[in-house]
């Protein structure tokens, strides 16, 4: 929340363009969440989490601060590479690629893949010959708000495996990566994982592979309705974990933060629809917004991400609401479970600002589901 984006919704009211939800991001809170990050692990080099918030401008930004960039695929290469920032600040960090597109970011320049199996390090080897691979390893991820789990990396035993197999079909065995969860409010959740690449670094060293790098992931988290430690916390969290597990010996490091570098500087504009009651001595209210799972909140999905929503009622009594979308899908209901206390003066019609959205919403928002539009985008 930010006075320019007050003032910039404000404007586009007057201007009578209120045409519809909208997320408006303040460049100025990604340059200073930037330079927290840069502060906070002053040995690391930031790879922005591409997924998170493409919009150009973010990724021009970030771009002449000098940030790297971890991409999930050729087209979010493609638009890392628009902005002048070379292909070597740039990491093909999904471990999930189809062969043509390695060949393709090869091509583009790049030569820092990740991988979680012998099958993947077999394709890399084929088409981007003599890059540097990175083996993810699974992390539980416990203490996270949006667990990724399961999904990628492969137990770190089998990392070793992994990376002695890249060695020996001419790749460069570069290093161990994790994400221990996204909206990761446990700052120390990095120790366990961190034992677990020491464990492989020194495997591999009696091996004669020398790895060099630690990929600490993302999973810096953005506030919400719960308050959240400061980057500052997560740094020396980090810098402590290193220490005990590499000794003197501390590997080169990188951060790959998404949410934790835009999250907090994005909000949405949305309006209330409709509020009703399923009968007449129903105990809740049933409050439809303009914007739902389908066009930008899929992160409300299981009540996971509780978005704070500021009204201009607040300060009134307030009461139990069930909180849902507005297309014509029933799993289109955001908060339910636990339902969300909202004004009792509430009003349809009125506009309700939606923080912390700055992440994991635009791209997020179907093209067109039951006829609503993408998410529209503001940066400012
Ligand atoms: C999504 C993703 C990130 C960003 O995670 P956040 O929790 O948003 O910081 C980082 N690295 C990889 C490989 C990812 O897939």
């Amino acid at each position: 929340m930010t006075d320019r984006i007050i003032e910039f919704l404000n404007a586009r009211r007057r201007a009578g363009r209120d045409d519809g939800p909208c997320m408006v991001l303040d460049l100025n809170v990604v340059r200073s969440n930037y330079a927290a990050f840069a502060q906070s692990l002053p040995d690391t080099r930031v790879f922005y989490a591409v997924k998170a918030n493409p919009a150009p401008e973010i990724l021009s930004l970030l771009s002449d601060l000098g940030s790297c960039f971890d991409i999930a695929s050729v087209v979010e290469a493609e638009q890392v590479l628009a902005t002048g920032c070379s292909p070597d600040r740039i990491s093909f960090g999904n471990t999930i690629k189809k062969e043509r597109d390695i060949a393709r970011a090869y091509e583009l320049g790049i030569r820092l893949f990740a991988v979680d199996c012998d099958a993947e390090v077999e394709k890399i080897a084929r088409v981007a010959p003599n890059s540097k691979v990175f083996c993810r390893i699974l992390c539980d991820g416990a203490g996270a708000e949006w667990p990724l789990s399961r999904k990628f990396g492969c137990v770190p035993e089998m990392a070793v495996g992994v990376l002695e197999h890249a060695h020996r079909l001419g790749l460069q065995a570069y290093g161990v990566s994790f994400h221990v969860g996204s909206q990761q409010r446990n700052p120390r959740m990095w120790d366990g994982a961190l034992k677990s690449a020491s464990g492989i670094f020194r495997e591999l060293g009696e091996r004669g592979i020398h790895l060099q790098m630690v990929n600490l992931g993302g999973g810096f988290p953005t506030k919400y309705l719960k308050d959240v430690p400061a980057v500052r916390a997560y740094g020396q969290s980090i810098f402590r974990s290193l220490r005990k597990h590499f000794g003197n010996r501390i590997p080169e490091t990188i951060i790959e933060p998404g949410r934790g570098m835009v999250g907090n500087a994005g909000m949405i504009e949305a309006e209330v629809v409709l509020i009703s009651r399923k009968s007449a001595d129903d105990t809740v209210k049933w409050v439809y917004l303009d914007i739902g799972k389908f066009n930008g909140l899929a992160e409300t999905m299981d009540e996971m991400i509780r978005y704070p929503i500021r009204t201009d009622f607040d300060g009134d009594e307030v009461e139990a609401c069930v909180l849902a979308g507005p297309t014509c899908d029933s799993v289109d209901v955001l908060y339910e479970k636990d339902p969300y206390f909202l004004p009792v003066s509430l009003e349809i019609g009125a506009k309700v600002l939606i923080e912390g959205t700055g992440a994991y919403t635009t791209t997020y928002s179907a093209v067109g589901f039951n006829g609503f539009p993408p998410l529209k985008s503001y940066v400012i």
